[in-house]
């Protein structure tokens, strides 16, 4: 009778793909209205294209289907939504680096 009670507290079912981005996005992004530089690393993609269906205006594919670019500077106003494409890349193979005001490189 007691063991009904005993369920993994703390656990979260899983709900809406969506729900969890928004989620991811929150604790990804502190720094709204600060650029970004997206690296991909692309011997991890693998063509799904989760990124472009997500974000467009900052996620091109190339003809192969694979991401299309390795380095891309997002400018603050795109900065949150660059964060949502990266967070939904199923293989990780996209970076946000925060660019901070004067680190020119
Ligand atoms: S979501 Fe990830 S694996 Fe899919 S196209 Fe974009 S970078 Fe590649």
């Amino acid at each position: 009778m007691h063991d009904a009670d005993t369920t993994v507290a703390g656990h979260a079912p899983d709900h809406a793909a969506g729900h969890a981005v928004d989620m991811a996005v929150a604790e990804a992004g502190p720094s709204e209205g600060t650029p970004v530089r997206l690296k991909v690393h692309s011997g991890l993609c693998r063509g799904l294209g989760e990124c472009h269906r997500w974000v467009p205006e900052v996620y091109e594919l190339g003809d192969d289907g694979m991401i299309g670019f390795q380095l891309l500077e997002v400018p603050a106003e795109l900065a949150e939504r660059a964060r949502v494409g990266a967070s939904v890349c199923p293989e990780r193979a996209i970076t946000v680096i925060e660019v901070h005001p004067g680190d020119r490189r």
